[in-house]
């Protein structure tokens, strides 16, 4: 099975790809996450890209396709989360996806309004320990500790109020219309992402159990 997750920014995107990938025994593939291993581990593609993170914007289609390209070709089953966020990477996948002999069966589409995604975004932490995600506004961690080892929670480096406002603008000119892409080829299932994450990953997995 393959699956793409799309969302705004702190849709919840992220946290449910995970759970629907544990739940499916899907590869997680998350874009935002292979950047954020290069930044951090500072490749020629980590030291290239980090400021275009910092500042919220897009990298450029090539050097994603390029990446999504050495990612997926060896892949059977997978979810991408957080590609394609352009109609030409779409477009690029689809020409991929023939190239591999593969096909997207589901694409999920996390819907939630920008106030409420600012929000989200604004409050959310990870340790940097055991990796776990957590938000001020549904976990207990008034502190800013892990609940589990302790550590001192972290926010991400494009997480700050003008690098949000950026990436909600980016996402609504350049990746919204993918909404209605997939829409046309009757592939799109739009899901509420408001509520608990248990109740949205239901409503996923529901989604996803009625096309199959
Ligand atoms: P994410 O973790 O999905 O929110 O991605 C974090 C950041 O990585 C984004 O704000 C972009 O700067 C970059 N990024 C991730 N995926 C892509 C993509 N498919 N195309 C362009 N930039 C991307």
């Amino acid at each position: 099975m393959i699956c793409i997750f799309l969302g705004a920014p702190g849709s919840g995107k992220g946290t449910q790809a995970k759970k629907v990938c544990a739940s499916l025994h899907l590869t997680y593939i998350g874009t935002g996450e292979i950047l954020r291993e290069n930044v951090a581990s500072g490749t020629e593609l980590g030291k290239r890209v980090k400021s275009i993170l910092e500042a919220g914007h897009l990298v450029d289609d090539d050097t994603m396709i390029e990446i999504i390209e050495e990612r997926i070709k060896n892949e059977d089953s997978f979810l991408m989360d957080g590609f394609p966020r352009t109609v030409r990477q779409a477009e690029a996948i689809d020409g991929l996806f023939e190239k591999y002999g593969k096909k997207v069966d589901s694409v999920i589409f996390l819907d939630v309004d920008a106030p409420e995604v600012t929000k989200r975004i604004l409050g959310r932490f990870s340790c940097p320990v055991c990796g776990k995600d957590f938000n001020v506004y549904t976990d207990d961690i008034k502190d800013r500790r892990c609940p589990a080892d302790g550590a001192r929670l972290l926010q991400r480096s494009d997480d700050t109020e003008e690098t949000v406002r950026e990436r909600i603008e980016e996402y609504a000119r350049k990746t919204a219309p993918l909404k209605e892409f997939y829409e046309k080829r009757n592939i799109l299932m739009n899901v509420p992402g408001t509520g608990s994450p248990g109740e949205i990953f239901e409503r996923i997995t529901e989604a996803l159990d009625n096309k199959n």
